[in-house]
Order: structure tokens, then C-alpha cells, then sequence
């Protein structure tokens, strides 16, 4: 009798889970504006209607959650990390980090742990994944030497065969070639799949620009001669900046950079861990290029570079939004590089990175007012992934 019984509950299909968040504050990322006392109601994986007036008529099998007094937010994205492993991937989603770009790790594991993470989405955040990173010849990068790149015609099959096994993107690291990177440009522009990395020291900005690089990483979207904007010295001796550095200079590059449609993910935090001893003063210089960024309009995609040792998974992220408000972007637009930006980014903005109907349930809870202080992203109550409420205790098991 037993047995039958279990049997009969087997067939049964699973229930479709629904989560009703009410009386909740949802922050509206993409206006910096608040939508008081809503109530979110959660089919499946994706948000069902998002409601102004308290709902009556809620599912009676719904998991409510009274949120008097919390802000919903989608998801955030850290887009630059370095990982491969399933345990880093948990202790993102402990973080309320529901999507991440992964910037190179093994190829075999990225491309395992993308599929295991589709599989059981709360093992970890959804993944887009370049595989390798390409370098040059001479890099330091990579001891395996897979991803090095000596010849244009070694690019060319190397992306030939990143883009076989399925990758989001192909990633151009340090020491290329002039001819080895036009060339990759090519393979990849004619793959179809988006570029995006390091300027190589032979190009310039512009240049990789112009060749379809869609994102640059950390300060590689200046000159080299213009890192010495973000030197102590430099700075406390106000000497006037080198040719190519100066305001009016680093104007017309960004708008060019905005012309070709180009993100930016400064991944400034981790310079506090590369750099300490001159982290005071790359702060403050990256706040002045920000003021130049933000007139530009160039958009911002938050990215931790997650795998430098010293940089902890899932804090880091909201590390780097608090440095980008530090830096003089708004509180909206620091949560828009860690939400709305990455889902344009990546061509998903119709499902993802926001907080409305028929977006995917990648959200977060938070106990305080994101948009009054940024530090309030890291009081997260708790996580939506893919529409299941992961509560505070799961969240503490996935972190550990
Ligand atoms: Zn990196």
C-alpha cells in the first residue's frame, strides 16, 4: 500500500511553484524611481503581474511573503569573474548574484558548470561563458598555453573551435599580435558571436573599437601613457596630464567608444587588491574619467574580476557598486550596471533585469532602500532564482 501510494505521488508533475511577494516596494532600476506597496506574484519561473492595489484573489496554494517594508530588485550580474567550480557558483547566489559573465577558467569546467547550473538553477547564477581567454605568445596569463595565440591563422582556429563548443564570447587577453587580433575580430565577427576583453598594447582603444571589441575590462579602455593619471605622484604634483589625457582628449575617445556602441566594466575594486598602496589615488582618478564616462553616456557593466585572489565572491559585487556611487554615478545607475545594463549587454532585456510581468523571477529581497544608500543591496532578506524563494537559512547553507 505503501508502495502505491509512493508510486501515485511520483507521476504526479510537480507543482508549479507561486510566490506572492506582497505590499513590497519594487525599484524600478531603469528610472531610479520606487513603486510602493506592490504585489509581485511569481509563476513558474517567471514574474505573472506585478499589481499596484493589495491582490484578494491570490492563489491558494501560493507561498506568500509579507514584505512590508522591503525593495525588490532584479538580480544583480557580476560580469567579470574567473571560475569554474560549483562551489563559487553557490556562494554567488548567496549574494543575490543571478547572472554572471565568466571571463575565462578551464574550458571543459565553464562549459560543465554552465550546463549543471541549467540543470538546477539554484546550484549557482546563469553563466555566459568565453571559455579561454586569447593571448599572445608572450602572456603570463595562461600556464596551460591552450588559449595562446601566436599567429592570425592560430586565432582563426582557435576561435573556430571556441565557437564549436558552444561559447557566449570570445575573449582577447594580452600580447596579441596586431594581425593575430584583426584576425580573431574577423573569425569572430563572421562566427557571429561578440567580442570582448583587453586592448593589446599595438591597438589602441579606438581602433579595438572599430574592430567590434563590445566590452572593455577594467582601465584598458585608456591609453597606457594615461594610467599615470591614477598615479600619487601625479596627482599631488597637478601637473598637467600627458598629450592624449587631457579632458578634451579623453572626451573624444569615449565618444568615440560611445559611437561603436562600446560597455565598460571597470572592475574598479579589484585595483584595491592589486594595487593597495595606490588605491587612494586611482579612486579618486577614476572619479574624474567617471565624470567624463557618465557625460559620454557610455554604459557601465559591474564586474569584480572574481578569481584574483583577495577578492571574495558575491561581496565584491556589491563592493563594486558602492565604488561606482563612490566614484560619482547615482545609486540607479550603480544597480543599472549590476542589472538592466548586463541584460542589454548580453540581448536579454526582454526577459531579464527588471521587476515586471513576464520577466524572469531572478530577483532579490532587501531590507532597506537600495536607491537611498547602495549599501542597503547588500541587506538582502532573501533570493529569487528562476521563481523559487531560496530563504535566509538556504542562502547561509549555499555560502558555506
Ligand atoms: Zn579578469
Amino acid at each position: 500500500m505503501l508502495l502505491l501510494t509512493l508510486a501515485v505521488a511520483c507521476s504526479r508533475p510537480a507543482a508549479v511553484p507561486v510566490v506572492a511577494i506582497t505590499h513590497v516596494t519594487v525599484v524600478d532600476v531603469e528610472h531610479g524611481t520606487l513603486l510602493v506597496d506592490r504585489t509581485v506574484l511569481v509563476r513558474g519561473s517567471r514574474i505573472e503581474r506585478v499589481d499596484s492595489a493589495p491582490r484578494v484573489d491570490l492563489p491558494r496554494r501560493a507561498q506568500t511573503v509579507d514584505a512590508t517594508g522591503q525593495f525588490l530588485i532584479p538580480g544583480l550580474w557580476d560580469m567579470h569573474v574567473h571560475m569554474d567550480d560549483a562551489r563559487t557558483a553557490r556562494q554567488l547566489l548567496s549574494w543575490g548574484i543571478t547572472g554572471a559573465r565568466v571571463m575565462s577558467g578551464g574550458l571543459e569546467e565553464t562549459l560543465a558548470l554552465r550546463q549543471h547550473v541549467l540543470g538546477d538553477q539554484q546550484q549557482g547564477p546563469r553563466l555566459y561563458v568565453v571559455g579561454l581567454a586569447l593571448h599572445g605568445p608572450e602572456s603570463f596569463a595562461d600556464d596551460t598555453g591552450l588559449g595562446l595565440v601566436g599567429t592570425a591563422d592560430a586565432g582563426r582556429r582557435a576561435v573556430d573551435s571556441l565557437a564549436a563548443r558552444g561559447v557566449d564570447f570570445i575573449k582577447v587577453h594580452e600580447g596579441l599580435s596586431r594581425e593575430a587580433w584583426f584576425d580573431i575580430a574577423r573569425a569572430a565577427r563572421k562566427r557571429g558571436i561578440r567580442l570582448t576583453g583587453h586592448v593589446p598594447a599595438d591597438l589602441t582603444p579606438e581602433e579595438a573599437s572599430d574592430f567590434g571589441l563590445m566590452s572593455i575590462e577594467h582601465l584598458e579602455f585608456l591609453p597606457d601613457k594615461c594610467l599615470i593619471l591614477f598615479d600619487s605622484t601625479f596627482r599631488a604634483r597637478r601637473t598637467p596630464a600627458p598629450a592624449g589625457c587631457r579632458t578634451a582628449e579623453l572626451e573624444r575617445l569615449f565618444e568615440h567608444l560611445h559611437r561603436n556602441g562600446v560597455w565598460l566594466d571597470p572592475t574598479i575594486g579589484s585595483f584595491r587588491v592589486w594595487a593597495p598602496r595606490q588605491w587612494p589615488s586611482i579612486l579618486a582618478g577614476f572619479g574624474d574619467v567617471a565624470r567624463l564616462i557618465r557625460e559620454a553616456g557610455l554604459p557601465i557593466l559591474a564586474g569584480t574580476d572574481l578569481g584574483s585572489s583577495g577578492i571574495p565572491p558575491g561581496a565584491s559585487l556589491h563592493d563594486e557598486l558602492a565604488l561606482l556611487v563612490a566614484s560619482g554615478f547615482s545609486p540607479a545607475e550603480a544597480l543599472r550596471a549590476g542589472t538592466r545594463n548586463p541584460a542589454n549587454f548580453l540581448g536579454v532585456a526582454d526577459s531579464m533585469g527588471r521587476v515586471d510581468s513576464g520577466y524572469v523571477a531572478d530577483l532579490i529581497l532587501l531590507d532597506g532602500n537600495p536607491l537611498a544608500d547602495i549599501q542597503n543591496t547588500r541587506r538582502i532578506a532573501s533570493v529569487i532564482r528562476s521563481g523559487s524563494l531560496l530563504s535566509p537559512a538556504v542562502l547561509d547553507s549555499l555560502r558555506r
